[in-house]
């Protein structure tokens, strides 16, 4: 069954994308970054923004709230 439309894919940022507090990954950012030239995706935390800005990187996540 095909999915009803776009789709926008969370993730997890400790503990999924990253180890708990940590930078990301050389190979999980290279899948990140072929991921997002197909489907829309968007992270989510618990940390504030700055922390995941530094485990994520600075240039490629903009900052959404509410
Ligand atoms: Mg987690």
């Amino acid at each position: 069954m095909a999915a009803p439309g776009p789709a926008l894919c969370l993730f997890d940022v400790d503990g999924t994308l990253t180890a708990p507090r940590q930078k990301i990954t050389k190979e999980m950012d290279d899948f990140l970054q072929k991921l997002r030239q197909k489907i829309k995706i968007g992270v989510v935390g618990g940390s504030d923004f700055e922390k995941v800005q530094e485990q994520l990187g600075n240039d490629e996540y903009s900052k959404s709230s509410g």
